[in-house]
């Protein structure tokens, strides 16, 4: 903890143009230290998912500067980018996002194939994280064949396979019930406890609770 791993300064984007141009975020200034486990909160449609993009480099803004593990993120091109989210940044979502044709197993595997990683280490990586999270008996399974709370730690164990220094994850337990949702949550502490930084958005008060630090966004402004 202590180093800066993201610094978005000012950062404006519009979805649309013209007068159909539609705000979304306004002059967003964020900066998140290596180690931090940060909670987003705001209501449908203040902007969350949009500043998880930005900080993800999955979209970029129209103006502002983006600072990410010391690379500055909007002067790469495409390959830079995703290069540098590849190894940076783990994903997580609300539904899965699972490959349903696939196994578990394979499922966690895919990134790693993406990354240059041979296939014999890919499964065997693979099943280590899957272990990680409970799952060694489901590795053969299909994600039809599991419950939401196994599929979310399938996506979680898909997200680590690269080892990132961050953790997003966008409403991670919005389709659980109670009890998968906390295992998610202890999941994400143990995660935070060696050292992964966690910045996940939720509308439930009891999830953010769980995190180190919240901000709130209100109509594309953020709030500490
Ligand atoms: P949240 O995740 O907080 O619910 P979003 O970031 O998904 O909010 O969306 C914020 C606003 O931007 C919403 O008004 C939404 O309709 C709009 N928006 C999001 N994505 C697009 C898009 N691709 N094209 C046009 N408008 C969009
Ligand atoms: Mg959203």
């Amino acid at each position: 903890m202590g180093q800066e791993l993201i610094k978005l300064s000012h950062i404006n984007k519009s979805y649309g143009d013209g007068k159909f141009s539609v705000p979304v975020l306004h002059d967003v200034s964020l900066s998140i230290e290596e180690g931090e486990y940060l909670a987003i909160m705001g209501p449908s449609g203040s902007g969350k998912s949009t500043l998880m993009n930005m900080i993800g480099c999955l979209d970029r803004p129209d103006s502002g500067e983006y600072t990410l593990a010391g690379e500055n993120v909007f002067s790469l091109d495409d390959n830079g980018l995703s290069r540098l989210r590849n190894r940076t940044i783990g994903f997580v979502f609300q539904n899965f996002n699972l490959l349903p044709r696939e196994t578990v197993l394979e499922n966690v595997a895919l990134p790693l194939l993406y990354a240059g990683v041979a296939r014999a280490e890919r499964l065997e990586r693979a099943r280590e994280v899957l272990e990680g999270v409970g799952l060694s008996d489901r590795v053969e399974f299909y994600p039809t064949q599991l419950s939401g709370g196994q599929k979310q730690r399938v996506a979680i164990a898909r997200a680590m396979v690269n080892r990132p220094r961050v953790l997003l994850a966008d409403e991670p337990t919005g389709a659980l019930d109670s009890a998968s949702g906390r295992q998610v949550m202890e999941i994400f502490q143990r995660l935070n406890d060696v050292g992964v930084t966690i910045v996940m958005i939720t509308h439930a008060q009891e999830i953010a609770d769980r995190a180190r630090r919240t901000i709130h966004i209100f109509d594309g402004e953020v709030r500490e």
